[in-house]
């Protein structure tokens, strides 16, 4: 019986190439195994895209009801996260990096789940452990996939660990500059050709109530600010509209992940009360604010202070 591996819906990169590497191990190892994925209409997002591409991976076949397969689970193990029926299928194994989910099995299986910062990590040293060596194509994925889950070394998930494989892989696939190959996929990740200014306002976008006081704030996450300077007039058209519909204040991060800063885009009935909050200077409507990469662990509490909530 074939065994289908498939990491969780909406998959990012590492559910969809630890599908494949798993799949690839199996096999290596005399199992009949598939990789999967779980994308529904909306298709593979764009940085995996770009991944497959750049390493000539095959795009893993689509799954939709699990009922009756014998499945191994990579990258999740939450029943909500896999395919319909995933509770008529018989799992086999699981590895992943995340908290344990809810999925049982009526057998003793393979479970291997570690606290790193990426399902590729875990995969390997499955690999070492085994003495199977990695296909460079496969490797790509593998690499690709850390540096996406860890964002370049820079989440708090990151691990030594990470960074050892990264080692390791990069040498098997042939990569030597994994800072370009992380630029490469945050290009596409964060895109914003043809993509109107009010959605991209909205891509990640939330309100707050500050002292009465309605702010919303969004943020887009960029490999360079430059990305979006030809549609910067347009993105302060769509703030005004916004803040036009009865908010004090509109707030516009553009992030810069690579510089790790944010330009702060700021239209406000109280400009001044902006400004005190990050100890910065509006110019042209915006300011710098370097470290600035969270909304919900920097920018809120700054303004809730300012505000005085
Ligand atoms: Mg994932
Ligand atoms: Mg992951
Ligand atoms: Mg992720």
């Amino acid at each position: 019986m074939t065994v289908h591996v498939v990491g969780h819906s909406n998959p990012d990169t590492d559910s969809v190439t630890s599908a494949i590497s798993f799949a690839a191990l199996l096999q290596a190892q005399g199992q009949d195994a598939q990789p999967c994925m779980q994308c529904g209409a909306d298709g593979l997002n764009p940085e995996t895209k770009v991944v497959l591409e750049r390493f000539g991976l095959p795009t893993p076949a689509e799954i939709s009801d699990a009922a009756g397969k014998q499945l191994a689970l990579v990258d999740f193990s939450d029943l909500a996260q896999g395919p319909a029926n995933l509770g008529e299928a018989e799992v086999v194994a699981v590895v992943d990096h995340h908290k344990i989910g809810d999925v049982t099995t009526n057998s003793p299986i393979l479970f291997r789940a570690e606290p790193v910062g990426c399902t590729g990590t875990v995969l390997n040293k499955m690999y070492k452990e085994a003495g199977v060596a990695i296909p460079q194509n496969v490797a790509g994925g593998m690499l690709a996939a850390i540096l996406s889950d860890t964002v370049n070394f820079k989440s708090p998930t990151c691990t030594a660990e990470d960074k050892a494989a990264v080692a390791d892989l990069k040498g098997v696939a042939g990569v030597t500059d994994t800072d370009e190959l992380f630029m490469d996929m945050l290009k596409a990740k964060s895109a914003v050709a043809g993509v109107p200014a009010k959605d991209l306002l909205f891509r990640d976008y939330k309100d707050f109530d500050m002292k009465g006081n309605k702010v919303g704030i969004g943020q887009l996450e960029l490999a360079t600010i430059d990305q979006v300077a030809d549609v910067r007039a347009d993105l302060i058209a769509a703030m005004e509209a916004v803040k036009a519909e009865g908010r004090h204040s509109v707030l516009l991060m553009l992030t810069d992940v690579v510089k790790e800063g944010t330009d702060l885009v700021v239209l406000s009935d109280d400009p001044a009360l902006i400004e005190g909050a990050f100890s910065g200077k509006l110019e042209n409507s915006s300011m710098w604010i370097d470290g600035m990469m969270s909304r919900k662990k920097q920018t809120v509490p700054n303004l809730q202070n300012a505000f005085g909530c």
